[in-house]
């Protein structure tokens, strides 16, 4: 059945705001979008639903973990990075609580939907916790192993809880360099790039981090020691992104989450291979302080996307209140419309999803949020990236 959704503000792409637009809708695939006046005209008696402020297109989420919904970043009061990631670690190893636990994280990915986001990169361990929480998510099936000899048995161990979930499509994705052997790390790119899969990756999030891939010392020998016990990592003096780099593992298919530690020959680096960063602000502002260099990733016209993380280092996972911290961090360097556009359409299209996300236009199938706003057309993406947290209602389509 055919309706308009009638909004007073539209909000159809990141640069195209409209006023009086009708939104033409059948079985929640949108049929046009266009000029209320003109499209009641032409249609005649199609029934309408008037929204009194602005309607956009529903915000992905480019990086986070669904599965750490039951964590609450409070209790991970940490000195470090490397503090924080065992604290994690054991809580996790503690018996899952497990009907619990999972409904939790189904109730989670619900309520950020509830709030305004369409679409999840989620990057999880849990295989069938994950894969049943809908299609409106790029799962990452996230694989650890730091030793070469083990590759090959993470690998093939992975291959086969996909191949028995009846879909070889499932993508896998990259922890971290610290934790992913060569080997493993060049297999999961090489599996993603052959169902034609983004391939997530923590990356450069930390100093630790750095430290360690340049010179094997450091905290995260800590945490290797203490998880891993008998480990081996040859370092080369590169930095985590020259170091990936060198294994083939970056391209335009690569989405970095964190970014926080780059120097200039790393942002070099990501703009020559047309690689994604992930940016998630609140998660990197708890965990370190430090933020991505964002003037010089702006410079070099690197693809940005917005992310979350979970909610064991983010007070929540929804996106207008990531979209407001990152404005608020930024807001010298980047505009509302720039925001609205890394958590729209810079991500669809670099996710390969733009045929159904990332906009309201022809084809598409939504989710459209609604937010109460009385202001003027020119002040509505403003308010969509400072004011509209708490206030987003997911519209019916
Ligand atoms: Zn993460």
């Amino acid at each position: 059945m055919k309706k308009i959704l009638r909004g007073r503000i539209v909000v159809e792409g990141h640069q195209l705001v409209t006023s009086n637009t009708g939104i033409l809708l059948e079985d929640g695939v949108i049929l046009g979008v266009g000029d209320y006046d003109n499209m009641v005209t032409e249609l005649g008696n199609v029934p309408v639903h008037d929204y009194d402020g602005i309607l956009c297109p529903g915000l992905i989420n480019s990086h986070t973990h669904l599965e750490l919904s039951t964590f609450r970043y409070r209790d991970f009061l940490h000195k470090d990075f490397v503090d924080w990631v065992m604290r994690l670690v054991d809580s996790r190893s503690l018996p899952f609580r497990d009907s619990d636990g999972r409904l939790k994280c189904a109730t989670a990915k619900q309520e950020a939907e509830d709030r305004g986001t369409a679409f999840f990169v989620n990057v999880g361990n849990d295989f069938k916790l994950n894969e049943r929480l809908g299609d409106n998510q790029l799962f990452q099936f996230e694989l650890l192993g730091i030793n070469e000899n083990v590759a090959e048995h993470v690998y093939s161990k992975a291959m086969t809880t996909i191949g028995q979930s009846g879909s070889e499509r499932v993508a896998m994705g990259i922890h971290a360099p610290y934790s992913v052997s060569p080997q493993l790390m060049k297999k999961i790119k090489y599996h993603n790039d052959s169902i034609g899969s983004v391939t997530s990756i923590h990356l450069a999030e930390t100093s630790d981090e750095v430290e360690f891939i340049r010179t094997g010392n450091g905290r995260i020998v800590d945490l290797l020691d203490r998880r891993v016990g008998s480990w081996k990592f040859s370092p080369n003096g590169l930095s985590p992104v020259k170091y990936v780099d060198s294994l083939g593992i970056l391209d335009n298919k690569t989405l970095c989450a964190h970014c926080v530690c780059l120097d200039d020959d790393d942002v070099r680096t990501l703009a020559e291979r047309r690689s994604g960063v992930a940016v998630c602000v609140r998660s990197n502002r708890f965990l370190s302080g430090e933020v991505p260099p964002l003037r010089k990733l702006l410079e070099h016209e690197i693809t940005l996307t917005i992310g979350t993380d979970s909610t064991a280092s983010s007070p929540d996972i929804d996106m207008f209140a990531e979209v407001s911290a990152f404005y608020h961090e930024f807001h010298g360097l980047v505009s509302p419309t720039d925001v609205m556009k890394y958590a729209t359409t810079n991500a669809a299209i670099f996710l390969g999803k733009s045929d159904a996300y990332g906009s309201i236009s022809v084809g598409k199938r939504g989710p459209i949020i609604f937010v109460p706003f009385d202001g003027a057309r020119q002040d509505a993406v403003e308010f969509l990236v400072t004011e509209a947290v708490g206030k987003t209602k997911v519209v019916k389509c």
